[in-house]
């Protein structure tokens, strides 16, 4: 038996901290609620959780900021809530450090499953460089494009890339399948972990976007990371 994951809700609203906190209860989770920044802030830095459920809006001190100052000492997943689908297309345009982003009134499910995604995920983050080792190309090179899986290094033509988390095991699912094109729907379940999820795919063309800004000579006239039109993206 698994000991249960816990997650932080950090949430200002107590009767929205409420009903995520009984669903989680129900899904199997231990949770915690602050609610204010700070709180959030000082919980999160304890490393006791899996996963942080991060409202934008709060009392003391923003979301952006509960985030940039966890990102600065732990991995742990964050998922952003905004109020608004008009903060979350800002946000999406920003590299905060969270790893996902859910717009109130959500889903519970559509809650649930992307907690269980993010979960999943940083898990196999952390068995990954050992299964890397069992006779995987430890360095891939393309052209000026060089990555090191196992230090989890980029450069382009010597230059390093700081890449985010997104972007980056977005670059090494296509540069492991070089040259076939994913749909978007394919990249949010290999990617991102998402199950059968076919709610909001967005987040896969800012992240080409940033990665292609950061990658290409010219963004705009791409020789990596390439569009298959009426398709998806592909790594050549
Ligand atoms: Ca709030």
């Amino acid at each position: 038996m698994n000991e249960k994951k816990k997650i932080l809700i950090v949430e200002d609203e107590s009767g929205i901290a409420q009903i995520i906190a009984v669903n989680l209860m129900l899904a199997g989770y231990d949770y915690e609620i602050a609610s204010d920044g700070e709180e959030g802030l000082n919980k999160a830095l304890t490393g006791a959780f899996d996963l942080i459920l991060l409202d934008l809006m709060l009392p003391k001190m923003s979301g952006f900021e509960v985030c940039a100052r966890v990102r600065k000492k732990l991995a742990t997943p964050i998922i952003m809530v905004t109020a608004r689908e008009e903060e979350k297309d800002k946000i999406l345009g920003l590299d905060t450090g969270a790893d996902d982003y859910v717009t109130k009134p959500f889903s519970l499910n559509e809650l649930l499953s992307r907690i269980k995604a993010n979960i999943r995920r940083s898990a196999n983050e952390l068995v990954n460089p050992e299964a890397e080792d069992a006779g995987e190309e430890k360095v891939i090179k393309i052209r000026g494009l060089s990555i090191d899986t196992e230090k989890y290094d980029v450069t382009i033509d010597g230059t390093q890339l700081s890449l985010s988390r997104q972007e980056y095991d977005l670059l090494i699912f296509l540069a492991k399948n070089l040259g076939k094109p994913y749909t978007r729907e394919e990249l949010m379940g290999s990617v991102w972990g998402y199950e059968g999820y076919l709610g909001d795919i967005r987040a896969v063309d800012v992240t080409v976007s940033r990665l292609r800004a950061k990658l290409e000579k010219d963004p705009s006239n791409p020789e990596y990371l390439l569009t298959k039109r009426g398709i998806g993206y592909y790594l050549k």
